[in-house]
């Protein structure tokens, strides 16, 4: 078979769906982006003028909101790179085809996340 009827075969988002998913997704970035920044100004082992000999409670204070910042920052982080490879899949005319088993996910699924790059049988397996 040539490879051009192979490339046909894959069905892909035309550019007017496309485009808006981009757009979005580059919004997402973006949000998420300043939302990274955020967790790391209020990380508290981040400030250099924080006192040293702080009391015990401050101390646990200070580990729960080092707990939830990294918690936190761990998210972002992962959502920003699901929300860089979507964007590179759009760039590639990959948008909507499963990172594992190559078949298109479900629209439905992409609605509700439009950064998804697994479908959703994947995803089960992944989990
Ligand atoms: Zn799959």
């Amino acid at each position: 078979m040539m490879k051009t009827d192979q490339q046909k075969s894959v069905i892909t988002f035309p550019r007017n769906i496309l485009e808006p998913i981009k757009r979005f997704l580059e919004e997402e970035v973006v949000k998420w982006k300043r939302a990274e920044k955020k967790i790391k100004k209020n990380d508290p082992f981040a400030d250099d003028t924080r006192t040293v000999g702080n009391s015990l409670e401050n101390d646990t204070d200070e580990q729960i909101g080092r707990f939830e910042a990294e918690v936190k920052a761990d998210f972002v982080k992962k959502h920003l790179v699901q929300l860089r490879k979507a964007l590179t899949k759009i760039k590639l005319g990959r948008y909507g085809l499963c990172d594992k088993c190559g078949k298109m996910i479900d629209t439905e699924r992409l609605a509700i996340k439009p950064e998804i790059t697994t479908c959703i049988n994947c995803a089960r397996d992944q989990e």
